[in-house]
């Protein structure tokens, strides 16, 4: 069994004019799949990782083989973070749902204000790495990571002990370069306009 690169939900030119699709295209159909490629070589290096969901591999990476460890932790952070990413933007933004949002309000205060926490923890995230919005049992945060660390990865990996990420935002320059050039926070603001809400929302239930 080997890991594949998703289908789009949508169609590569769907989330245009916010995210354009030449860099959709680059995006899954390259950088994506060159992920899962990787991650596909180390757990067929690594046998006893066979038949784990890429869920289950990041998030426990201590029983993950040293040699493979590296690599699991990358690439299947990709891969991860990646179909996350696909699913949780759209071109219709759907409909937030009421303990979603009631919860955004009590962790924020009101929507532009968590708007401005999560653009400034993209925006702060030196290099490469992705900005996020995490459930911790209902109680809503935001945090950024590394390279493609998640945050259900152990702290000694980068990762936020226990924080579920609901919403994230690729910040690597893959992923805005060709539209955006060095204008990181313009791509930032874009992307809350093709945020698909009801999938979050559909995230954030499971994690109550
Ligand atoms: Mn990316």
């Amino acid at each position: 069994m080997s890991f594949e690169v998703p289908d789009l939900p949508y169609s590569y030119s769907a989330l245009e004019p916010y995210i354009d699709e030449e860099t959709m295209h680059f995006h899954h159909d390259k950088h994506h799949a060159a992920y899962v490629n990787m991650l596909n070589g180390a757990v067929e290096a690594a046998k006893k990782l066979d038949g784990k969901s890429v869920e289950e591999l990041i998030t426990d990476l201590d029983s993950v083989p040293e040699a493979q460890r590296g690599a699991v932790r990358n690439h299947g952070g990709g891969h991860f973070n990646h179909s996350m990413f696909w699913e949780i933007m759209g071109p219709a933004s759907g409909e937030m749902s009421s303990e979603l949002n009631t919860a955004l309000l009590d962790a924020f205060g009101n929507l532009d204000d968590f708007k401005a926490e999560f653009h400034k923890a993209g925006m702060t995230r030196f290099g490469s790495g992705w900005a996020w919005l995490c459930s911790t049992k209902g109680k809503l945060s935001v945090c950024s990571t590394a390279n493609q660390d998640n945050p259900l990865m152990g702290s000694k990996y980068g990762g936020c002990d226990g924080k579920t990420p609901i919403l994230g935002c690729d910040v690597w320059e893959h992923a805005y370069y060709l539209n955006y050039q060095n204008l990181r926070g313009d791509y930032i603001s874009a992307f809350f306009n093709v945020v698909n809400w009801a999938e979050v929302s559909r995230r954030y239930s499971e994690t109550l």
